[in-house]
């Protein structure tokens, strides 16, 4: 078999493998880039992208719900034609698709190898009946939907979102079994969109949320929009030619079902013992979160492969370490970010920095608002929810926060940015809030935060430091 040596291979060519590519590029590094499956990202392709096309059609014709109370006639006429609708989502995702296509491999010429690569040594790997020896291996190769293997004999009335955006038309009635982030921002959409949605799942909380305050908002505004039952696993039974998904007591018959339980990272296939890897009691290798270093080995791991922060800065970033990393003969590590997650549901669910189960009661001061009287959200017709803050109690600086918010992809940015400076609440009090504008719940919620710390602005709370 052809043996073809290079400075550095990368497998999967999604964000992460992109991204450590850019790395590898800087240099004069020889290096192949290998990809099985489809190419165009999973965020451009079945992702981050054509998801929000989606939410935005949604929240949209959802928005029709206010129009009597602006005076605005027309409430009852207006609805989504699914697939017009279905048949945009896709040519806007055609389009992400291209622009990352034309971007990236569509400049590669024989660097770029199509096919499923797995290793038959630390620094070989075979594909398509091609063998590469590399000097350095970085591993990109993302995650795939899990779906049950008996749910994968009811054929296309399981859906995920790996084929969800492909349906033409939708179906009348959808089950969305496991409400994290996916499933949550899916279902809403759905049933806003026309879908008679019924979201299941098997633990007592939503969308990841760990704060019970906030949790239990969350599932007070979004249960009052469609029916959410929690705390028992799905079960699915064929009945009539449609599917009766039930759950504990409860039960309902629907046409197909959004089968959102998790992503499992790709690695099987990949031979890892071949390499000497050792992998973890989920089957996941050992890795260092700084470097992205398997072990002592030439060997690197990016993106949702790694199983944690599955999310997209979060690949670029893991992409960009281990791009490095595979070019510099010294392993450097580096920081990593202030953990951040939006959830596109409406009201946005976001988890920043610290998370509430890390949190020490003890040491941890809490400061909240509601969304009820907040100025911004009731011009917008939008005024529910709640933002919990969290900060260290002694020295006053902000630690994490959850909410369930109007704009909360914003609000989360400026305490993800906050938290990344170490910037205290006092800090934070000091800084221009203008009115009438979202920023001022985090205003609020800092006021009420500022009561339960010790630390305190010299001079009045908001006054600007002395010079
Ligand atoms: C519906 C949905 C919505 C999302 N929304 C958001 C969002 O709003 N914001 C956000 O930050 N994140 C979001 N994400 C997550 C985000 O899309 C992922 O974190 C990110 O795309 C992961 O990139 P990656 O490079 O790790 O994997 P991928 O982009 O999946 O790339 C991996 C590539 O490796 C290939 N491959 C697999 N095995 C092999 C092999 N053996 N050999 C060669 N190639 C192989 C795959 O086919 C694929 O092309 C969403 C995800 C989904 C599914």
């Amino acid at each position: 078999m052809d043996e073809r040596r290079v400075d550095v291979a990368i497998i999967g060519s999604g964000s992460a493998g992109l991204y450590a590519l850019s790395q590898v590029r800087k240099t004069d590094r020889s290096f192949v880039l290998i990809n099985g499956g489809e190419t165009g990202t999973t965020c451009a392709r079945v992702g981050c992208m054509p998801s929000k096309v989606m939410i935005q059609i949604a929240e949209d014709v959802h928005r029709r719900m206010v129009y009597s109370r602006y005076g605005i006639e027309g409430q009852e006429g207006v609805r989504v034609a699914l697939p017009e609708a279905m048949e945009y989502v896709r040519d806007l995702r055609d389009n992400f698709v291209d622009r990352v296509l034309s971007n990236s491999t569509d400049q590669l010429g024989d660097e770029f190898i199509e096919g499923y690569a797995r290793f038959v040594g630390p620094d070989l790997l075979e594909v398509e009946g091609q063998r590469i020896r590399a000097a350095k291996i970085i591993i990109a190769t993302g995650s795939s939907p899990i779906v049950p293997e008996p749910w994968q004999a009811f054929g296309e009335r399981i859906i995920t979102t790996d084929t969800l955006f492909e349906q033409e038309e939708l179906p009348e009635t959808l089950a969305v079994i496991g409400l994290g982030v996916i499933g949550l921002e899916m279902g809403q959409a759905l049933h806003r969109m026309g879908v008679q949605t019924t979201g299941i799942d098997m633990i007592e909380g939503i969308g990841g949320l760990q704060d019970p305050a906030v949790s239990k908002t969350a599932l007070e505004v979004l249960g009052a929009e469609f029916p959410i039952w929690l705390g028992q696993g799905a079960e699915i039974t064929a009945q009539d030619g449609k599917l009766r998904v039930s759950a504990g007591e409860r039960s309902v018959l629907v046409d197909k079902a959004l089968c959102s339980i998790g992503r499992r990272p790709n690695l099987q296939g990949l031979d890892l013992a071949a390499a000497g890897i050792e992998c973890d009691e989920r089957g996941i290798p050992d890795f260092n979160r700084s470097t992205m270093q398997i072990g002592d080995l030439p060997i690197f791991i990016a993106g949702d492969v790694n199983g944690e922060r599955q999310v997209l800065h979060e690949a670029g970033d893991e992409g960009r370490i281990a791009g490095y990393n595979a070019v510099h003969e010294e392993i450097r590590a580096f920081k990593r970010k202030v953990p951040l997650t939006i959830n596109f549901c409406d009201p946005n669910i976001c988890t920043v920095g610290t998370r509430w189960s890390e949190l020490d009661p003890e040491t941890t001061a809490v400061g909240q608002i509601g969304f009820g009287p907040v100025g911004r959200a009731l011009i917008m017709a939008k005024n529910k929810g709640l933002l919990r803050i969290y900060a260290d109690k002694q020295s006053g600086r902000l630690l994490g926060a959850e909410m369930l918010a109007p704009k909360g992809e914003n609000l989360a940015h400026l305490i993800a940015w906050s938290i990344q400076q170490r910037l205290t609440v006092g800090d934070l009090l000091r800084m221009p809030f203008y009115h009438p504008v979202i920023e001022e719940a985090f205003q609020a919620a800092l006021y009420d935060l500022y009561a339960n710390v010790e630390a305190k602005n010299t001079g009045g709370i908001t006054e600007s430091a002395p010079l």
